[in-house]
C-alpha cells in the first residue's frame, strides 16, 4: 500500500463540477490500494479577488490581516473537497495548514516553514479517511495565521510529501507538465519527460509559474521526487528529481519569462568603496526583492548602477532611495516599466559554450533590443521591451530547437 500527496492547483478546483472531478480522482487512487493525502489551492481566481477587496477596504492592509484574510481561499476549498468525496461514498476529513501541523516563522505573507508534525495526517490516515489539507497556510508557534508566498500550495504538498515520507507527490495542474517554455506563450512548447532540480529551479525562479520557486527548493533539500500532470487528462507528467540522463547533452532546457519587471538606475554614483552597499542595504532592509544589478565601468570618478525588481515594488524602491541617494552623492534616480526579462536556462551551459551568442543572434534578427544581460552557471538572461516578449520567446525557442519535432 503506497502513500500518495496530491496536490490540486487553482484552476484543477476552480468550480463545483472540478471539485467532483478532483473528488473522482482521488477516490480512484484510493480505490487502487493507496493511502491519500491532498493538498488544495484556493479556487481559481479567489487569491486574487481577496487581495483586490483588501485594497478596496485598505490601502496599505497590515500582512497579519492579509494571511486572515487569504487563508479563507484554501480553506472553502478543503470543505468542499472533503464534502465532494463523502458525498460520493468515500470517507474524507479535512485539516487546515495548522491543523496539519504546518509551523512556521513569523514572516506575514511569505512565511517559511520551520517545522512540521503530521500527527493529525497519520490519525486521519489511520482512520481511514482521505486525509485534505489546505495549501498555503501554516500558524506560528504563537497560532498566528501564516501564509506562505503566492502559489504555495506547491510548497505544502512538497513539505508534507516530505515530513510523511510518502512514496509519491503529484502535482495537479492545468497543463500536461512542464514545456520547454510557457505553452501559452510558445505554442510549439514540448513537454518534458525529466527535469533536473536546478534546471527546475531557475525555470520557476525567473518566471516559469508552473512551480512555486521555494517549493522546488525544498524538494531539492529534502530529496522529494515530484511529477507534475495535468488533473484533466492520464498523460504522464514530468518527473522533477535531482539528476536525469544525458543532463550535461542538453545545453538548453527551457525558456522563462517574466512580465511585470521595472528598471531602477542611479545616475552618476560616486565610485568609492560603499556607495553600492548604501543603496541595497537601503533597499534589503525594506524587504524589496532585486533582481538583476549591473554597474557600468567608472568613467570620470562616477558610474551608473541600474537594477530590475517586480513592478508593484517600484514606488517603494524609489520612495525608499531618496534618502540614499543624497547620502551618497548621486545625481538621480531614473525609473521605467514596461520591460520583461527572457531567460534560457539548461545544466548542459556549464560545459557548453555559444548559447549567449545564439541567444542574442535570434533577438536581433527579431529586431528585439536587449536592455539588459545577467548570466548565471546555468542561465542567461535578457531584459527586453514587455511588448517584443512573445515574439522573443518564440523566435528563441526556435533557434535552440526546442519545438515539437525538433
Ligand atoms: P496551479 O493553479 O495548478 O498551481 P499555475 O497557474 O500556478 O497552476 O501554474 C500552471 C501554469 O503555469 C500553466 O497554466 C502555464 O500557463 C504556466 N507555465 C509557465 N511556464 C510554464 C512551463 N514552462 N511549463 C508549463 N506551464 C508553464
Ligand atoms: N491560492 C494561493 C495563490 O493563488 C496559493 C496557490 O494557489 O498555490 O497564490
Ligand atoms: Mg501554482
Amino acid at each position: 500500500m503506497a502513500l500518495i500527496v496530491q496536490k490540486y492547483g487553482g484552476t484543477s478546483v476552480g468550480n463545483p463540477e472540478r471539485i467532483l472531478n478532483v473528488a473522482r480522482r482521488v477516490i480512484a487512487t484510493r480505490d487502487a490500494g493507496n493511502r491519500v493525502v491532498v493538498v488544495v489551492s484556493a479556487m481559481s481566481g479567489v487569491t486574487d479577488s481577496l487581495i483586490k477587496l483588501a485594497k478596496e477596504v485598505s490601502p496599505n492592509p497590515a500582512e497579519r490581516e492579509m494571511d486572515v484574510l487569504l487563508s479563507t481561499g484554501e480553506q472553502t476549498t478543503i470543505a468542499l473537497t472533503a464534502m465532494a468525496i463523502n458525498a460520493l461514498g468515500a470517507k474524507a476529513v479535512s485539516l487546515t495548514g495548522a491543523q496539519a501541523g504546518i509551523i512556521t516563522d513569523e514572516v506575514h505573507t511569505k512565511a517559511r516553514i520551520s517545522d512540521l508534525s503530521p500527527g493529525q495526517i497519520h490519525t486521519a490516515l489511520e482512520g481511514g479517511n482521505i486525509v485534505i489539507v489546505a495549501g498555503f497556510q501554516g500558524e506560528t508557534s504563537d497560532g498566528e495565521i501564516t501564509t506562505l508566498g503566492r502559489g504555495g500550495s506547491d510548497l505544502t504538498a512538497i513539505a508534507i510529501a516530505a515530513a510523511i515520507k510518502a512514496d509519491l507527490c503529484q502535482i495537479f495542474t492545468d497543463v500536461d507538465g512542464v514545456y520547454t517554455c510557457d505553452p501559452r506563450l510558445v505554442p510549439t512548447a514540448r513537454k518534458i519527460e525529466e527535469i533536473c532540480y536546478d534546471e527546475m529551479l531557475e525555470m520557476a525562479s525567473s518566471g516559469s509559474k508552473v512551480m512555486q520557486s521555494r517549493s522546488v527548493e525544498f524538494a531539492k533539500k529534502f530529496g522529494v521526487i515530484f511529477e507534475v500532470r495535468s488533473s484533466f487528462n492520464q498523460n504522464p507528467g514530468t518527473l522533477v528529481k535531482e539528476e536525469t540522463q544525458n543532463m550535461e547533452n542538453v545545453v538548453v532546457r527551457g525558456i522563462s519569462v517574466e512580465k511585470n519587471q521595472a528598471k531602477v538606475t542611479v545616475t552618476n554614483v560616486p565610485d568609492r568603496p560603499g556607495t553600492a552597499a548604501k543603496i541595497f542595504t537601503t533597499l534589503a532592509t525594506t524587504g524589496i526583492i532585486i533582481d538583476m544589478i549591473v554597474q557600468n565601468v567608472s568613467t570620470a570618478g562616477t558610474t551608473d548602477i541600474s537594477f530590475t525588481l517586480n513592478r508593484d515594488e517600484l514606488p517603494k524602491a524609489q520612495a525608499a532611495l531618496q534618502g540614499a541617494i543624497r547620502e551618497i552623492g548621486a545625481k538621480e534616480l531614473l525609473a521605467m516599466d514596461g520591460i520583461a526579462k527572457l531567460s534560457v536556462v539548461g545544466i548542459g551551459m556549464r560545459s557548453h559554450s555559444g548559447v549567449a551568442a545564439k541567444l542574442f543572434e535570434a533577438l536581433s534578427g527579431a529586431g528585439i533590443n536587449i536592455q539588459m544581460i545577467s548570466t548565471s552557471e546555468i542561465k542567461t538572461a535578457v531584459i527586453i521591451d514587455e511588448t517584443k516578449i512573445a515574439e522573443a520567446a518564440n523566435v528563441v525557442h526556435e533557434a535552440f530547437g526546442l519545438g515539437a519535432g525538433a
